[in-house]
């Protein structure tokens, strides 16, 4: 159950301000009354994720794999509650949720098999070269270590695989870091759930209780709190721009600065291009609809811009898109405010110059219901105007009509980073794919061939991320293994004794690891 509390370490704290659940489906109350983390719980918080850092980092591969484990077991165990409170907190359906549900533990079980692999170690040898003229070569040993405690922001928008335990802290705890998570107000009954299954695992497998806590709150001011806490030497955070900003600011100016890895906003454009227009432009309208307003177009990788060559076979795919979208209901959005979001958003682009709307989706039967929206704009107007290429949250996109695939080009330019961009492409298309790829690929982390950029596999190869500002660091990703590399640093030793070495690098390798030998790679099973 869940009952409003503070997760320090093992201990639970009741008081601070109260707020409560707000059902988004019917703009209902909830009973239970949570409480505003304060200044002091997040200053425990991190003293005690500060004393656990030596322990839960140094911890083996496998004990460590076994807690990521144990979390997922702990999740799992939690049951229906889980779904039914992330239903009546988001608006999400069963179905979503239970999905959710499945890539969150898939993900801490992924990060257990990559953590017991030891590559992401990354351990290095060069070893002493004493007869070296004309001078002898120190022996020279690097390993990656992790960074120290982490503080992690989810979204609203993945109440479980972008929250408590979602990729952030999953990766921070794969890479060995404690983790404080500033609990969203969004979805509070949701996030102590899985809080107390995270506490649970650490109690179970033996872990300094330091290893996680659990902040929830409403305030700006409690998260700038935590990200300005000395011992927080990393940051983990899912959601807005504003928010994004805000925290990078306050990491910025710290005495000592410290990195915040922030995925923020998307528009993720989709080219159409002539040769799959011409073969199946009624498909791609109706797909296309189907991945703007799945969930009510509330995810990151939402299609926010549709970029083609103007042809009458881009009318078939208006058509069809206009129809597909005016029969879709209008969806329950996850919060009273980011309904409010959306519908300025969508009013703002309705009335912007140049401007005009090709379909709205059906009309709201209900309370923080958002009307799906497509419109369209002249290259030449979209590139006049930044305000266009903004990201409105929501199932509403703007189709940019070019009229060449030079002209295609310079509108991608101009954009800013995004996490995705599509080609809808037919073997025809090659030549025009290739012009296109050198300039798409500076601007995202993910180029897709024929596909929708909804739904982002949780994998080895994955990369979520992409250029400012769909995230403040274009080299890391959010999402897949990869992602412990931001909470990770290399250290080199030199000339240290065997006896005193990190056992990655020691000479009997007793974590059996493959490592790079004088630049070679070592297989050790
Ligand atoms: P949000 O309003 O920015 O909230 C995220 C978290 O940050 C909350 O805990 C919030 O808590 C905190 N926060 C926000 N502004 C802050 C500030 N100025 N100072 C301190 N803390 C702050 O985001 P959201 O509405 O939940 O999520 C929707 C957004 O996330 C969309 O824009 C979506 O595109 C984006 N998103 C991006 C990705 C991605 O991977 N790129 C994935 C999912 C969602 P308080 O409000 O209590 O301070």
């Amino acid at each position: 159950m869940f009952n409003g509390a503070i997760l320090v370490g093992a201990s639970e704290r009741q008081g601070g301000e109260p707020f409560f659940a707000i059902d988004p489906s019917t703009g209902a109350k909830g009973e239970v009354a949570f409480h505003n983390a304060s200044a002091a719980d997040v200053a425990d918080a991190c003293a005690l994720a500060d004393a656990a850092f030596e322990s839960f980092s140094t911890l083996t591969p496998d004990a460590r794999a076994a807690f990521l484990e144990a979390v997922a077991d702990r999740i799992m165990a939690i049951g229906d509650l889980l779904i039914t409170t992330a239903m009546s907190e988001t608006g999400l359906p069963r179905g979503r949720l239970e999905g959710e549900r499945g890539r969150t533990v898939g993900q801490l079980r992924l990060f257990a098999g990559y953590v017991r692999q030891g590559d992401w170690l990354d351990a290095t040898i060069d070893k002493a070269l004493p007869e070296r003229q004309p001078l002898p070569r120190s022996d020279l040993r690097r390993v990656n270590q992790s960074v120290g405690p982490v503080a992690v922001f989810g979204a609203s928008n993945f109440p479980l695989a972008f929250s408590v335990a979602g990729g952030d802290t999953a990766s921070a705890f794969a890479a060995g870091c404690p983790v404080v998570v500033k609990g969203h107000p969004a979805h509070p009954g949701t996030g102590e759930l899985v809080a107390r299954a995270i506490a649970a695992a650490v109690r179970d497998s033996g872990l300094h209780e330091g290893v996680f806590s659990y902040l929830p709150g409403t305030t700006n001011d409690l998260g700038g709190a935590l990200v300005a806490d000395p011992r927080i030497k990393a940051v983990g955070f899912t959601g807005s721009r504003g928010g994004g900003l805000a925290l990078m600011k306050i990491a910025a100016e710290r005495k000592e600065p410290i990195p915040v890895y922030a995925e923020m906003s998307s528009i993720n454009p989709v080219v159409l291009l002539p040769g799959a227009l011409a073969a199946r432009a009624e498909a791609l309208g109706t797909a296309f609809v189907g991945s703007l307003t799945l969930f009510s177009g509330q995810f990151c990788t939402n299609p926010g811009l549709v970029i083609a060559i103007d042809s009458p076979d881009l009318d078939r795919f208006v058509a069809s898109a206009a129809q597909a979208l005016s029969g879709n209901a209008a969806q329950v959005m996850l919060t009273p405010g980011i309904h409010a979001a959306y519908e300025k958003g969508v009013a703002a682009l309705a009335g912007a110059e140049g401007v005009t709307t090709i379909a709205r989706g059906m009309a709201a039967d209900g309370v923080h219901r958002g009307q799906h929206a497509l419109f369209a704009a002249s290259g030449e107007q979209f590139r006049a105007n930044p305000a266009l290429a903004h990201e409105v949250f929501g199932s509403s996109s703007i189709l940019v009509k070019c009229a060449t695939i030079e002209e295609v080009i310079d509108t991608i330019a101009r954009m800013e980073g995004q996490l995705t961009a599509t080609l809808q492409m037919d073997d025809g298309d090659q030549a025009d794919a290739a012009k296109l790829l050198p300039t798409l690929s500076r601007k995202v982390g993910r180029v897709l061939a024929n596909g929708w950029p909804t739904g982002v596999e949780v994998t080895h190869a994955m990369v979520h991320g992409g250029p400012f500002p769909s995230t403040s660091d274009g080299r890391s990703t959010s999402v897949g293994t990869l992602a412990m590399m931001r909470f990770l640093r290399p250290v080199c030793y030199q000339d240290m004794a065997d006896a005193v070495l990190p056992p990655a690098l020691q000479a009997a390798n007793p974590w059996k690891l493959n490592r790079r030998v004088e630049g070679r790679l070592e297989i050790a099973r």
